[in-house]
Parts: C-alpha cells; structure tokens; sequence
C-alpha cells in the first residue's frame, strides 16, 4: 500500500485526493491519530491505521513491508525530531520499501529556525538507510491567503524587505506528492518544490486590492515591530518568533524565492497562480 501520515491535515486531505485519482481506494492507507476525523477517508475505502507521533509505541503496526510512507511533517513545532524520530523508527523495523517525507525548501541549506527540525529529519532518514525521497516544499499560498479577512481590514504586514516569496498552492504540492508516491524514479532524490511566479508582499496586497475592490495597504515592519502585530493578533510568542525569523532570515534573503522549476515538472503543468488562490480565497470567505 501507499501510507500517508497526517492524512486529517490540510495537505493530507489533499494528497489522498490526488491519489484515490491514481490508484484504488484499496491500494492506500492513512495514519491518522483521530479515528473519528478520518472516518470520510474510511467511507471512500481508505484504510485507516490510528497512531500518534508523540507515542512510538502506537506506531508499532503502522507501516508493513514494502510498502511506500509519506510522512507529512508534524505541526507542533518544537516536539517535531522526537515526533519524526519515531516514524522513521517504525518505518525501518517495518522495512518499508520508501520514505516520502516533507521537509522545507533549501534543505540542509536552509538556515532559519523553522528549518533546523527539517534538516535533522532529513538527517536521520538519510541516516536510517531506507530508500528516501525529499519534497521541500516552499511556502503555502494560502499562508497567506487564509488572512484575508483580516488584511481586509488592517492591510498586509510583514517584514520581508521586498524578498521574494515561490509560493504554490497546498493542492499544487499534493499533486507532487502523488505523483512521487506512485511513479517511478523518484529514489533517493530531493525535489525543490515551489511556485512558478515569485512575489513581494507588494505585489501580494496590489492582488488583494485589484480581486477585492479594496484599497489594501501593505506594511513593511522592522522584525520587533512585526513581531508586536503577530502576538498583539493572538498567535503566541513561541510562534510568532518563528514567523518574524521566517520573514527576516529566509524571504528577506531569497531562501523562499524557490525557481528550480521542480514543482511544475513534477505536476507535468503549471503551478496555481496567485491571483487564482486569492480569487478563490475571496469567494470562499464571501
Ligand atoms: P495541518 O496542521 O493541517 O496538518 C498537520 C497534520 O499532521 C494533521 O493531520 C495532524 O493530525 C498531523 N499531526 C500533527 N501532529 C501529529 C501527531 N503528534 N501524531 C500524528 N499526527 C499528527 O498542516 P498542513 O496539512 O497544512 O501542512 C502539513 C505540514 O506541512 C505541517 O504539519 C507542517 O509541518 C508543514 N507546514 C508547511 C507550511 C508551508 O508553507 N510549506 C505551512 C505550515 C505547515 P490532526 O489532523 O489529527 O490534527
């Protein structure tokens, strides 16, 4: 079978689409840690494989031989080697035949406080000797276009310096997901996955004013400042750090520019153009 982790999350969901599109619901199964959250994926025939990255002992039975994991990267940054650590474990005594995993772009080149999880991951599937592949995915789109209420109302802020961001859609990784997971070739190989088009925070609120009607202002903040905006709108310190470090030490200097045309050639077509996520993300928020 073909294993995906995290298939309750956003891209999860996503890349079980792109593969009950490629294979029979029969040929794929989906470690999830909520039963209940993934009984939709149990009624489209997926088989359902309960474990928790932070228990190692339930993921004991979620991988046989053989088979092809992808393992979604976990979300709750900090805990995240640990997490990992004990998926790849229990891909190995399993002797699965291939390990997907997630990481961000650059890699071990990447060098801002997000990253440093990645690359320890990356370190140890390498380190496990299990045939591997690397999708370092760059930025989401709807990193961004999941604010628009808010920027709607107090404009865009950041604290790039006018870096560029390769953003693609989730749906747009999803589908490079699938495509590695059930074609050939993709041994042992890292793909530096991101958006056709790179754009500035600039550019991004011209977008949102032009799809909107909207005049929307952009705000350029130095880090401290930016990182006020981001606690002062709820998202905790810890966080929010991570966020301000991402802005000044990654899209600041171009580490989340992207341009190696992976993703496209992956996917066999272009990748999602801004402009289209934000019409959607505007017709979807009403
Ligand atoms: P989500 O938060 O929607 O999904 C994360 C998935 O991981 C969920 O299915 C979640 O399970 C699962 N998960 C988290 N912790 C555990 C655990 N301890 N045990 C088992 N499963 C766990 O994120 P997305 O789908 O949007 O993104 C996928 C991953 O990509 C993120 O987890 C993060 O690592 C990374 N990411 C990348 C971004 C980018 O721009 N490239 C932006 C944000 C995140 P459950 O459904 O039960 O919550």
């Amino acid at each position: 079978a073909i294993v995906v982790t995290g298939a309750t999350g956003q891209l999860g969901r996503l890349v079980i689409d792109e593969l009950l599109a490629r294979v029979p619901a029969t040929e794929v199964a989906a470690v999830v840690r909520d039963k209940e959250k993934g009984a939709p994926l149990a009624e489209r025939g997926v088989e359902l494989r309960v474990a928790d990255y932070s228990r190692p002992e339930t993921l004991d039975g979620a991988f046989r031989q053989g088979e092809t994991v992808l393992l979604i990267s976990g979300s709750e940054i900090g805990r995240r080697v640990a997490q990992h650590t004990a998926v790849i474990d229990a891909a190995k005594a399993a002797g699965v035949g291939r390990l997907v995993y997630t990481g961000v772009l650059g890699g071990p080149a990447a060098d801002f406080r997000l990253a440093d999880e990645h690359k320890v991951t990356e370190q140890a599937i390498l380190d496990s000797g299990l045939p591997y592949t690397f999708l370092r995915n760059g930025w989401y789109t709807e990193n961004y276009t999941a604010q628009i209420p808010v920027q709607l109302e107090h404009g865009v802020a950041g604290s790039t310096d006018g870096g560029r961001i390769g953003s693609a859609a989730r749906a747009d990784y999803a589908a490079a997901a699938a495509v590695v997971l059930t074609g050939e070739g993709h041994e042992n190989r890292a793909y530096e996955l991101s958006g056709d088009e790179a754009w500035t925070l600039a550019e991004y609120a011209a977008e949102l004013s032009r799809l909107s009607g909207r005049e929307v202002a952009h705000h350029e903040l130095p880090g401290e400042a930016y990182l006020q905006v981001l606690t002062g709108a709820g998202v905790p310190q810890p966080v929010a750090e991570i966020l301000v470090d991402v802005d000044v030490s990654g899209i600041r200097r171009g580490l989340l520019q992207g341009g190696s045309g992976d993703l496209a050639r992956l996917i066999g077509r272009p990748t999602t153009p801004l402009a289209e996520s934000v019409a959607a993300a505007l017709a979807s928020a009403g």
